[in-house]
């Protein structure tokens, strides 16, 4: 399908100097609807936007081939005891660089938060090496905004939208998941379409969400949000432009967004708000970029809390080989949950939950994934075996840790002149604890529906990013207020998934989406008020 909004691009621009507007910096899950939710109250935006501009004709049924079309590939340099650092120096996240950021990769699970995971430090208490502390906002205030995103996305299981059928990875992974006692199993609430909704069709199960999915039943910011803003005349994306810095006048207030366009050349354009959304790693880069006298140790940090806290989650992955075909890679990639174990429960030896999904890949991505390094006999004997295969990806709550964090590098720099973002990456005892027990009853469930043998897989670059430039209520443990605001500089907001004070157990998606609705409707009413 072509997407019926690309043909209609409204060619609105802004001039640089206009300093009326709201710039975004990034147009994936949170940049991309807060310039539609903007857009649609007649507020003017300009979305800076590092990545190329895709339509779904450029979308393949090849996972390499998207992979790189998609993926985030600038350097990155990572230090620490994580086997993330270890296996993936240059490039321990997979995010994607384009119009619609990571809703282009992204597979489309979207749990909510639960009431517990918005009050870890009152809920766990002090964790050592850990450095929680409660969100300043609670379940029941950002409901009514889980409302408004699982409808903008048409999440399946929600009001009404019927959930997706079972595929045979789903089926087998059911069948064990109910001999070792669990009950909350289902296909899981994804925002892709069962039916027809929106303008973009239903799924037709040929497993590359991944890949961006070609039919467009998959919900992104580029066959929604994005489109959806400019067919409203406010607002201007510019894509492969880079931004470089926020600039800071006398006053305190950010007054413009300094970027590279598509031509390298170096372009200021003014703003009366300025919105940073470029995920967890370039998110707080650029604050640290956009140090200055008035802020040394970079903009909105005078808390020291931009850049610390990093989560990408507990992640793991499960294989089993079965005597008959599975066929696993065949049916929407993540369409099938097991949630029994999403639940604070200490008796297990861990703080927090997790959940398990099925995670379907194709043979390139599978072999590739499924051990980095292997080689040999044992790994060539499970990549044959790949028709045969079931699987469950484990995804859980990890610790935010003020050394797990973003920093610039000293001495590299990319080809703008900037300094590289450095990650530091350690494991907490709470994962390695979370991850040995899901490990385990993964396996488990397998054997119990007669699994030949099983594979337990190590992680992967992370694609769930959060923290690094926080929510607290008290100012000197966090980056931002309740509505991803800056508690130094009250016309910077942060509106990603940056913000997260803690990880929770599921995907951040669907988080970072209310979050963003909210946030307009806040910076509507200051703008209206002229508070802002
Ligand atoms: C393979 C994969 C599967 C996933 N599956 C799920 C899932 O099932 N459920 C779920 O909840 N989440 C999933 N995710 C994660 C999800 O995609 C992210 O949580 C979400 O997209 C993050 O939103 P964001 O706005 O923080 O950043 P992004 O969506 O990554 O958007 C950031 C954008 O900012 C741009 N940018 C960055 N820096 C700059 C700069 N300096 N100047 C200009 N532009 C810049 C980037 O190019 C990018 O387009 C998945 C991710 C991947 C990669
Ligand atoms: S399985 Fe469904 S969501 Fe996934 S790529 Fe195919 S049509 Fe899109």
């Amino acid at each position: 399908m072509d997407s019926e909004y690309n043909d209609e691009v409204a060619a609105v621009t802004f001039a640089y100097d206009d300093d009326s507007v709201v710039v975004i910096v990034g147009s994936g899950a949170g940049g991309g609807t807060l310039a539609n939710e903007l857009s649609q109250k007649g507020i003017d935006v300009v979305v800076i936007e590092a990545g190329p501009r895709f339509s779904e004709n450029d979308i393949e049924n090849n996972e390499w081939t998207m992979y790189d079309k998609l993926t985030w590939a600038d350097k990155r340099v990572t230090t620490g005891s994580s086997p993330i650092a270890k296996n993936f120096g240059e490039a321990p996240t997979w995010v994607c660089k384009g119009v619609g950021g990571s809703t282009l990769h992204w597979a489309g699970m979207c749990p909510r938060f639960q009431e517990y995971e918005f009050k870890t430090l009152s809920t766990y208490g002090a964790v050592p090496g850990a450095n929680l502390v409660d969100w300043p906002l609670s379940l029941e205030e950002i409901s009514p905004f889980y409302d408004k995103a699982e409808e903008k996305m048409g999440v399946s299981g929600t009001h009404g939208i019927p959930r997706l059928p079972e595929n045979n990875n789903y089926k087998v992974m059911a069948a064990g998941a109910r001999r070792v006692g669990y009950s909350q199993i289902d296909t899981n609430n994804l925002a892709i379409n069962t039916e027809p909704r929106d303008g973009r069709n239903a799924c037709d199960q040929i497993s590359f969400c991944y890949q961006g999915c070609r039919s467009g039943a998959k919900w992104s910011t580029m066959n929604s949000e994005i489109p959806k803003a400019e067919a409203t005349g406010h607002c201007e994306v510019r894509p492969n432009c880079m931004a470089l810095q926020i600039e800071q006048g006398s006053d305190g207030r950010v007054s413009g967004v300094l970027y590279a366009d598509e031509n390298g050349n170096r372009q200021l354009q003014k703003a009366r708000i300025v919105c940073v959304a470029g995920n967890s790693i370039e998110t707080p880069r650029l604050l640290l970029n956009s140090e200055s006298s008035l802020s040394p140790d970079g903009l909105a940090n005078s808390s020291g809390q931009v850049g610390k806290n990093y989560m990408r989650h507990m992640f793991g992955f499960v294989y089993a080989e079965f005597e008959q075909p599975v066929n696993y890679h065949r049916g929407a990639i993540v369409a099938g949950v097991i949630r029994d174990e999403a639940r604070n429960d200490p008796t297990r030896g861990f703080v927090g939950g997790y959940y398990s999904a099925i995670s379907a890949l194709g043979l390139p991505f599978y072999a590739a994934f499924l051990d980095p390094k292997g080689w040999g006999k044992a790994y060539t004997g499970w990549v044959e075996a790949f028709d045969h295969i079931a699987n469950i990806i484990l995804l859980g709550e990890d610790m935010p840790l003020e050394t797990n964090r973003v920093t610039l590098h000293t001495t590299e720099k990319d080809h703008h002149g900037l300094p590289l973002p450095s990650l530091h990456l350690d494991d907490h005892p709470n994962e390695f604890a979370m991850k040995n027990y899901s490990y385990k009853r993964s396996r488990d469930l397998y054997n119990a529906v007669g699994a030949k043998r099983v594979f337990e897989g190590p992680a992967l670059p992370a694609s769930h990013n959060m923290g690094t430039c926080r929510m607290a209520g008290d100012q000197s443990l966090g980056v931002v207020n309740r509505w991803g605001q800056s508690h130094d500089v009250n016309n910077l907001f942060i509106s990603d998934g940056s913000q997260f004070t803690s990880s929770m157990a599921g995907n951040p998606t669907l988080t970072i989406v209310a979050l963003a609705i909210r946030q307009a409707e806040y910076l509507a009413e200051q703008m209206r008020t002229n508070d802002l």
